[in-house]
């Protein structure tokens, strides 16, 4: 019985869905080099590759000036991989019942907590930004263990069927955690943990190539999710004096443009974590007032906010602080050897 059983969990296990079935998803996604057959050169096309860019949906996402600072592409060849790159895909108005469809494309990963899963309305979505962040030991980081493994999962058993790519700029990611969440969810921890690229960063310019280099590899392989654990912590760093902060908050911006870009380009879950600061305006009421660092910026870029704090022993509190379609209500989970899971009472 115990053998048939995991037979079975090895045959849920990793069924990661090759690249060629994600683009006949959707025409979202036409890689790059498709233009060759619509009058572009190969080695224009390289040009692109080379400045980032693997998809037509993530050319559009760049202005024409960007374009035509790409080196050796002037501003008649971009005008013809426009054209040619709108033939493939529609970057004009669509029909509401259209953008529906889009929709579909959408996967929600479990958190590991179905408290918490319903809370978010069916766990961490693709094409958007989630955003957690709270006071230290809160499980934001423990979060983004337990989605390394979750998004491994088949889409049948809640998971997102792909790899995560996960940037660290804490040096908290811990390895030997993955262990026994992936046994957890009956999974092969050496198979997951070789789905998973990580990368310590220790500058915010560090941070951003490593997001820039980003799209090669998930325009190669299929990507679900991409942890940056926290996107805060370097430019808080960098940026110490009072009169950097305008400059801080612009290169911010930037950063979470990209992310954003790379959420909807490639049909990835974003889950980065933020740190919290002290708020003086936050009343004379509130003890110890707190709020999320990196200000309109930050809050502007994400889609989905989520307040975390401590509850009792083990248990933590969600709440979702700011989301375009979930109510503002809590969920209670728990932190266990196992990653995050529903709260035991
Ligand atoms: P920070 O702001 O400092 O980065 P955080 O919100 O990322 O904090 P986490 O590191 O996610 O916090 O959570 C730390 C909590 O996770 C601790 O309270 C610890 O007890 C719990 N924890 C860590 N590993 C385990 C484990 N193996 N089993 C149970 N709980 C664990
Ligand atoms: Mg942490």
């Amino acid at each position: 019985m115990l053998a048939t059983l995991k037979a079975e969990e090895q045959s849920q296990q990793l069924q990661l869905v090759e690249r060629e079935d994600i683009e006949d998803e959707d025409d979202l996604f036409e890689a790059i080099d498709k233009l060759t057959s619509h009058g572009i050169n190969a080695g224009d096309v390289k040009k692109l590759q080379d400045a980032g860019i693997y998809t037509c949906n993530g050319l559009m996402m760049h202005t024409k000036k960007h374009l035509t600072g790409i080196k050796g592409l002037s501003e008649a060849k971009v005008d013809k991989i426009c054209e040619a790159a709108d033939k493939l895909v529609n970057f004009g108005y669509i029909t509401g019942s259209d953008a529906l469809l889009k929709r579909k494309s959408v996967v929600r990963i479990t958190t590991g907590s179905q408290a918490l899963d319903e809370l978010l309305g069916g766990g961490i979505e693709t094409l958007a930004i989630t955003e957690a962040f709270g006071e230290f030991r809160s499980g934001k980081t423990q979060l983004a263990h337990t989605l390394c493994v979750s998004t491994q999962l088949p889409t049948s058993m809640r998971g997102g069927n792909g790899k995560v790519a996960y940037i660290d700029t804490e040096g908290t990611f811990r390895p030997d955690r993955i262990v026994p969440i992936a046994e957890r969810f009956g999974m092969d921890p050496g198979a997951v943990l070789d789905n998973i690229i990580y990368a310590r960063a220790y500058t915010y310019e560090h941070q951003h190539n490593l997001l820039l280099g980003l799209a090669a590899k998930m325009s190669e392989e299929p990507f679900k999710l991409l942890i940056v654990d926290s996107i805060i912590a370097l430019f808080r760093v960098d940026f110490t004096g009072r009169g950097e902060l305008a400059e801080r908050q612009q290169k911010l911006a930037q950063m979470l443009s990209r992310l954003t870009k790379i959420a909807e380009e490639f049909n990835v879950a974003v889950y980065m974590t933020n740190q919290v600061v002290a708020d003086p305006g936050g009343g004379v009421f509130v003890s110890d007032p707190k709020k999320p660092a990196g200000g309109h910026v930050l809050a502007h870029a994400a889609t989905v906010r989520l307040m975390f704090r401590k509850g009792k022993g083990e248990q933590r509190i969600c709440k979702v602080f700011d989301a375009p379609n979930l109510p503002e209500s809590e969920a209670v989970f728990q932190i266990t050897p196992g990653g995050i899971a529903d709260a035991k009472d």
